[in-house]
């Protein structure tokens, strides 16, 4: 297949996307949309500014910085259905999208009533053919009774719609071991667990959300490229790392995990990850931040080295990793099938 015939394959495939967070996703315009709401004024340069922090603390500064102009249940309808615009243009038909929860309850917002209107967003994103589903997610720095309160505002919100309970943030700054009431809740809640883990942190932190947390799914994972019995064991369990490249190299992450040098797309481990036998899955992350999207993202795994079935066996693994009933998993996976099959991707 050539180059830009593979593109359109990529673009045309049905795909689901798990690791996507709603606040890094909002457009520049609309950050100085939502910022004059609020009586802020904001120049699309400022945004540009703050999207391009070339370390991990900076990153998250910038996060802290946007999620500042989203304080109403308006705000977040507003984001929520211009990212699921953004989505069904790439064909994405199945979205687990994180929502930062924790932020919301440290800066004393209406959670329920903020939810509620992201929950609209996703019912009439659900009528256009892409189903939603919700994470709430809290940041490692604010806690372990700030990861609690959120464990149980996701157990509430349960029933409609929130599927799994996750942590984020500085993963240096709290260890598995206070983070366990939360995720014991959750899991009580009947709630699926998530960590992000070994972004910038090393394997003993990936090795900790699996076995103390019990996470179901980890964000990231490049930490595991340094311990050859945790791939093992990755491999072994089928336990699915979400890998983000672009969000890797913005972040800086993939370099503090090379040692600080020379982080290139073609010196990620996402490969080497995939030949070895894990199961790997392929986001976006933040895209508004990092300037990407989804297919983009496939893009980068072609020039990466997947041949165009090896990037339909990875887009299938996000289908197979998702957190659906499996009934509802399988037809996915068979609609994939024949639509892969039909686009000459298998
Ligand atoms: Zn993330």
């Amino acid at each position: 297949m050539t180059a830009p015939g593979l593109l359109r394959a990529l673009r045309a495939i049905p795909k689901a996307e798990l690791h996507l967070h709603l606040e890094g996703s909002i457009a520049p315009e609309t950050v100085v949309r939502l910022a004059a709401r609020h009586g802020v004024a904001v120049s699309p340069e400022d945004v540009a500014a703050r999207y391009r922090s070339t370390d991990f603390l900076g990153f998250l500064d910038s996060y802290k910085w946007v999620t500042s102009f989203l304080r109403l249940p308006d705000d977040y309808r507003l984001i929520a259905g211009e990212l699921f615009r953004h989505l069904r243009k790439q064909n994405v038909v199945y979205a687990e999208v994180t929502l930062s929860a924790g932020v919301m309850l440290r800066r004393n917002q209406n959670l329920a009533e903020n939810f509620f209107a992201l929950r609209e967003a996703s019912k009439e994103a659900a009528a256009e053919g892409l189903r939603v589903q919700w994470i709430f997610d809290t940041a490692r720095q604010f806690g372990p009774e700030a990861a609690v309160e959120t464990a149980n505002w996701a157990a509430r919100l349960a029933p409609e719609g929130v599927v799994a309970f996750g942590v984020g943030g500085d993963e240096l700054a709290l260890s598995a071991r206070e983070l366990l009431p939360a995720f014991e809740c959750a899991r009580d809640a009947g709630l699926r667990l998530l960590a992000h883990a070994g972004e910038i942190g090393g394997p003993e932190i990936v090795r900790e959300a699996v076995e103390v947390l019990g996470a179901e799914r980890i964000g990231h994972g490049l930490g595991a490229l340094h311990d050859p019995a945790l791939l093992d064991l990755l491999a072994e369990r089928g336990l699915p790392l979400e890998i983000c490249p672009t969000s890797n190299l913005r972040t800086g992450a993939l370099a503090r995990q090379l040692g600080g040098e020379g982080a290139r797309l073609d010196r990620h481990p996402l490969k080497a990850f995939f030949d070895r036998g894990l199961r790997v899955t392929l986001s976006t992350d933040d895209p508004a931040m990092f300037e990407t999207d989804l297919v983009a993202e496939y893009g980068a795994a072609a020039e990466m080295g997947f041949s165009s079935a090896e990037l339909a066996r990875l887009a299938e693994m996000s289908f197979a990793s998702a957190f659906l009933p499996e009934a509802d998993r399988e037809s996915y996976l068979a609609s994939f099938h024949e639509r892969a099959a039909a686009l000459g991707l298998l």
